[in-house]
């Protein structure tokens, strides 16, 4: 199948469920008049964990905070890019980083991550880190220090750690 140009065409049956659901999003939404900047001046750092729903669990809506959402809640270059131009330009003046229980990325270390990949679809992904966490408290340390001593981060901003329950819900603040 291709589309306009020759291009390949969208996968529209793939995706059928979520360009309908959009159609009623669409047809209600009341339109913004939020701008791009964290109304909240929050940015959340967390994991893709389906299990969370950021701005709910600090209680926001759309508009409030600025999400960054990858593997374990780790602080990357990415991240820490991100971080700089929303501290710059995006209104962020406080960033929380909040890690999970029960994180896919807690249950394993990384060469059996490698090995589980390798031995069910043949692909070696050992040129990847994937940053696995053996201690979540230590990996949070590691990272809010990582954004404290980035030296391109806007001064003045403030920098704290919590740990969120996916069970309960509870969102358990790190004193460091
Ligand atoms: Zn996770």
């Amino acid at each position: 199948m291709s589309g306009a140009d020759g291009l390949p065409a969208f996968p529209s049956q793939s995706f059928a469920a979520e360009l309908a659901a959009n159609r009623d999003f669409a047809s209600n939404f009341e339109g913004s008049e939020l701008s791009g900047s964290a109304a909240r001046g929050l940015a959340i750092v967390t994991c893709m964990d389906s299990r969370i729903s950021p701005l709910a669990v600090v209680g926001m809506k759309s508009g409030d905070a600025k999400i960054l959402r990858n593997a374990g809640a780790r602080v990357t270059e990415d991240v820490l890019r991100t971080l700089v131009l929303a501290t710059y330009l995006l209104g962020v003046d406080r960033i929380l980083v909040m890690p999970h229980t029960d994180c896919r990325m807690a249950r394993s270390e990384e060469p059996e991550i490698h090995a589980t990949i390798f031995q069910q679809y043949g692909v070696d992904t050992r040129s990847l880190e994937f940053r696995t966490v053996s201690d979540h408290r230590a990996a949070l340390i590691t990272d809010l220090t990582r954004i404290r001593s980035y030296p391109l981060l806007r001064k003045g901003v403030v920098v704290a750690g919590a740990i969120y329950d996916v069970v309960t819900g509870v969102l358990e603040p790190l004193d460091f």
